[in-house]
């Protein structure tokens, strides 16, 4: 069963050259190559839509600086009076 993504990506075409790093380099193969050809001739990498764990592997292993953009959720923070209160209160039944 697949597992809710923790991440995103995000393929600049404009940037991207198409060298097919990013693809090799995703654990889950989460990205490809297009089959269709950028205004740059290339087959640039887009994301599937599924499964990115937000690891930014893709990132680190892109030569093109700014081809590839990648967002990780993260747990939400707790105020300081949550904090101070030791966390949030469980619904009442
Ligand atoms: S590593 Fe970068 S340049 Fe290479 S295909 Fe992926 S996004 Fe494009
Ligand atoms: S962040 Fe990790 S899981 Fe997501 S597309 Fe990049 S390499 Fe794949």
């Amino acid at each position: 069963m697949p597992s809710t993504p923790t991440g995103k990506a995000f393929i600049n075409t404009d940037e991207c050259k198409g060298c097919g790093l990013c693809v090799e380099s995703c654990p889950p193969k989460c990205l490809f190559l297009a089959p269709e050809l950028s205004a740059y001739g290339v087959h640039p990498a887009q994301y599937t839509g599924r499964d990115c764990t937000g690891c930014g592997i893709c990132f680190y292993c892109c030569p093109e600086p700014g081809a590839i953009v990648v967002y990780r959720r993260v747990a939400a923070v707790k105020t300081a009076t949550e904090r101070r209160q030791g966390g949030s209160h469980a619904t009442a039944l």
